[in-house]
């Protein structure tokens, strides 16, 4: 039996700084893949060029590298797939449109551009992309069409087949969707950018990555992201989609609770090793929070760990981490 080296990844998008919530999911995916003797892959996701900044980026790197993470391929260190920051490999994006253009499995929307936002970004949140979209550009006569495309440039969108979909999920179990699921989606904007759907799978697939790990706020992504690895006839990667850490009103840990960035962390003395047991303790890994370093986790690390369901991190606990 021929068995293939585990390549994993993690791919922030620069356009805030990292915190601990991202810090969380960095240290899962690495460890996953650090536990199997894979190869871990660093991705700038930047296809959203007006909201990314190139000292965020740099900034990433550098939290990431000081919590104990280290990466085979990257921005910094290059690798066989270089560029390993979307902005660069817009070509790659621009070939599979042409693919699915090809095998009709797309279409032209000419649907307003409020309807449009945040398909650049990685929608976060289950169902955060909004309704779904009813369809209504897809049977456009070619007269109406050709009206229409007098006073608009159209988005393309993906056609989504009318079929239940289910995957495995590693981490999450199985995972059943509905005909239609979420409706069909954009790949390409008005403005030109394109997807982070299209994007990521472009990307995870010309990097040979085989397993994705990332929050639970990416999972319904996952349909519309094997839908086109099936549309382009490329492998599709296995997924396990952690439960999110939450603040105690049920939302993703963010800014807003003080979801702390580590570059404040970093600036304020607070070790390394301290955040990264923090972590581990937040995620299933050590019974309580105590100084670790990412390596030590290596060996006992394992997905049936991490708990199914999301973390709720209260006030005392987030203030547990700052206090040195
Ligand atoms: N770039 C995305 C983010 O910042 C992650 C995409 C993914 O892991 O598929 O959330």
């Amino acid at each position: 039996m021929i068995m293939t080296l585990m390549r994993g990844r993690f791919a922030p998008t620069p356009s805030g700084l990292m915190h601990i919530g991202n810090a969380r999911t960095a240290l899962l995916a690495w460890l996953h893949v650090r536990q199997a003797g894979g190869q871990f892959v660093l991705r700038m996701e930047d296809i959203d060029t007006p909201r990314c900044k190139p000292e965020l980026a740099e900034q990433a790197l550098a939290d990431l590298r000081w919590i104990g993470l280290d990466w085979d391929e990257g921005p910094d260190v290059g690798g066989p797939y270089a560029p390993y920051v979307q902005s660069e490999r817009l070509r790659d994006y621009e070939e599979a449109l042409r693919r699915l253009e090809r095998d009709g499995r797309l279409y032209e929307c000419y649907c307003s551009r409020a309807e449009l936002l945040a398909i650049a970004s990685a929608p976060h949140g289950l169902g955060s992309e909004g309704p779904a979209y009813p369809g209504t550009c897809r049977n456009l006569t070619a007269e109406e069409r050709a009206r229409r495309a007098e006073t608009k440039t159209p988005s393309r969108r993906f056609l989504v087949p009318d079929e239940p979909f289910r995957f495995e999920d590693l981490a999450a179990g199985e995972q059943r969707f509905p005909a239609g699921c979420g409706g069909d989606f954009v790949v390409k904007r008005a403005d030109g950018i394109i997807s982070y759907q299209l994007a990521v799978v472009a990307d995870d697939a010309a990097m040979g990555i085989t397993d994705v790990l990332r929050g639970y706020d990416l999972l319904d992504s996952t349909p519309r992201q094997l839908m086109l690895y099936e549309a382009l006839g490329w492998p599709a990667p296995r997924f396990a989609h952690v439960p999110l850490l939450n603040g105690t009103d049920g939302k993703r840990l963010a800014k807003r609770h003080g979801a702390i960035s580590l570059a404040s962390l970093r600036q304020a003395g607070v070790a390394p090793e301290r955040i990264v047991g923090w972590l581990a303790a937040m995620s299933g890994l050590l019974d309580r929070p105590e100084p670790v370093s990412a390596k030590e986790l290596v060996p006992t690390f394992s997905l049936s760990r991490i708990p199914k369901e999301p973390v709720v991190v209260t006030d005392e606990q987030l203030s547990a981490l700052t206090q040195i």
